[in-house]
């Protein structure tokens, strides 16, 4: 039946594909008395089988994709299904109890996963409890006759629909088949809905309810530009659909003609646009958009993608690959910013009420358990340097103590490395985010001390309206455009100004067609955003005058109550 919702529109582009649902399997199942225990054995037998063929496919996948590293976490759930004592003391349980083929597997692997699991301090073990629960959860499956969800296994067109998705599911989501994806939970700026953004793939998020109205293979038509899925479209919806994907794709083609073009405002003033990266991988994107600049490198996802803690060889090779991919244009590496909806499965953080008003980013790197993560980052950074232009900056500082310690650390594996011997960068800026109100309101003090401002306005908008940038219920909170953000910027853009620094954007509104006119008139002097909006950006900025677009933001700041009338007045002073 023909269904319409409505969601965030979190990454431009249509698509009408197939439904794919990446949600949890039902896996529960009556334990019941049998007769005839072989038939039990039997099936026992088929889904250790099946079970085992699929792992092999999902390991070679992986070993193809991500590297043999990667892969052998697959090795290790394969042994599981072949060892030979768990084997047959589950088929001892079928025939000794006369039970299914279901329940002895779970009361089996329930008392080796609490054996191991008891061993409390010894990774390994704790790590085999988790490989047998996961297996647990695939040999289940196949017993009951349900699917297993595997993003890395899709191999036709379809439309990922789930709950929601971690930044590590949606890394595994091959563009050549994944069409779009729609979500019942996050917001715009969820990082999830960012990643979509740099790989291209159509995508809302926030539906609240797409993961039970729809069932697999059904069909879906998904515009990811105005946040709109329709269920099983008529042929006239479909149509429509696709007419709307080849005007995006038309429209596309007229920005590609901007590649090449400086960013060059129609009374001729420069902006620089820059782009935002999670990995060196990501540079195609930048170039193929035309960026003249990194303006924010995420390296927290350089760890998120490792088994365990990046090396400083490792990161040295990454950060010296994106700064000689940039060919001596600026690139502005952040450290690490782990924490929030940044997990890593080696690092276990404290549980924590408010994770993002929590335990992270700089907090991390500033405190005992950070101390030497952040030094090595340091250092593999320093190091880097000397082949491009680096920029380093340090994320969710809230005060100058903060900088002041961050920054010593800096200088000291700075000069440890001069002493060394080693060739580093003469200089260095180094800089913050603004993303945390407190920073932004004393950003006349900071910028006496940083070189440069990036404000990132994914956190300093959930900081500042007190709305969690991935709780849906709370998006309509996520206000760029409400004259309290529009002051915080203005004092923070012209604080740096005073001081003779730069201050830049990296959070989303950057690349925000409503809020591009209003941060040309505040003076902000780089915009960071999504490889994907830089040539709409440029395009823009191309028919604007700045001194028009200055008196339309001191207008916003000093007239305006709310966002809806900062939105007619940029309609109005834009209109073509
Ligand atoms: C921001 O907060 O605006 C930002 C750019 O950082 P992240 O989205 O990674 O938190
Ligand atoms: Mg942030």
């Amino acid at each position: 039946m023909v269904e319409m919702l409505k969601g965030i529109a979190a990454s431009d582009g249509v698509a009408v594909a197939k439904a794919y649902l990446l949600t949890q399997p039902d896996l529960t199942f009556t334990k019941v008395t049998v007769e005839d225990t072989s038939v039990e054995e039997t099936r026992l037998d088929e889904a250790l089988t099946m079970s085992s063929g699929e792992l092999q496919k999902i390991r070679d996948k992986a070993a193809q994709t991500l590297g043999e590293e990667e892969a052998q976490v697959f090795d290790a759930h394969m042994m599981v299904l072949s060892d030979p004592e768990m084997v047959s003391q589950i088929k001892q349980n079928i025939s000794d109890n006369k039970v299914n083929a279901e329940a002895a597997l779970k009361e089996v692997t329930d008392m080796y996963i609490g054996m191991f699991e008891a061993m409390e301090d010894n990774e390994y073990m704790r790590e085999r409890a988790a490989d047998i629960r996961d297996v647990t959860k695939r040999v289940l499956a196949h017993l009951l006759g349900v699917t297993i969800a595997d993003p890395s296994m899709i191999d036709e067109e379809v439309v990922v629909v789930a709950h929601d998705l971690t930044p590590s599911d949606t890394a595994q989501l091959d563009r050549n088949f994944v069409k779009a994806f729609v979500t019942d939970i996050g917001g715009r700026t969820s990082h999830s809905a960012i990643m979509a953004r740099s790989l291209e793939i159509p995508a809302i998020v926030g539906t609240k309810e797409i993961t039970s109205k729809v069932k697999n293979g059904e069909l879906l038509a998904v515009n990811g530009i105005e946040g709109d899925v329709v269920i099983d479209p008529t042929e006239e919806q479909k149509t429509e659909f696709i007419q709307a994907a080849e005007n995006f794709e038309k429209q596309k083609a007229e920005w590609d003609k901007l590649k090449n073009a400086q960013t060059v405002t129609a009374d001729g003033k420069h902006f620089e646009l820059a782009a935002n990266i999670g990995t060196p991988k990501d540079l195609e994107g930048v170039h193929n958009n035309g960026a003249e600049a990194v303006g924010l490198y995420r390296t927290e996802f350089l760890y998120m993608d490792a088994p365990d803690f990046p090396t400083e060889e490792d990161q040295f090779e990454a950060y010296k690959s994106v700064l000689e991919g940039m060919d001596g244009k600026p690139v502005v590496v952040r450290t690490m910013d782990i924490g929030g909806d940044k997990k890593l499965s080696y690092l276990q953080l404290p549980d924590e009420m408010n994770p993002f008003l929590g335990y992270r980013a700089l907090r991390i790197s500033l405190s005992e358990l950070g101390d030497s993560m952040f030094r090595t980052q340091l250092r593999a950074l320093l190091r880097a340097s000397a082949f491009g232009q680096l920029r380093i900056m340090f994320p969710m500082v809230a005060t100058l103590q903060e900088f002041r310690q961050a920054k010593k650390m800096y200088e000291e594996e700075r000069q440890k490395l001069i002493d060394e011997g080693v060739t580093v960068a003469d200089k260095i800026e180094v800089g913050i985010m603004i993303e945390i109100p407190a920073a932004a309101v004393l950003a006349d003090q900071f910028a006496k001390e940083v070189d440069f401002f990036s404000i990132g306005t994914n956190d300093l908008i959930q900081y500042t309206m007190a709305a969690d940038r991935m709780n849906e219920r709370v998006s309509y909170l996520y206000q760029p455009y409400n004259p309290s953000i529009l002051r915080l910027v203005k004092h923070v853009v012209e604080s740096a100004h005073k001081e003779g620094k730069w201050a830049g954007m990296c959070g989303e509104m950057a690349g925000d067609q409503t809020a591009v006119p209003l941060l040309m008139g505040i003076g902000l002097d780089e915009f960071s955003m999504s490889a994907t909006s830089i040539l709409k950006t440029r395009s823009l900025m191309k028919r604007l005058d700045t001194t028009k677009m200055a008196e339309l933001a001191n207008r916003a700041v000093s007239e305006c109550v709310t966002m809806e009338e900062v939105q007619a007045l940029v309609e109005e002073y834009t209109a073509e």
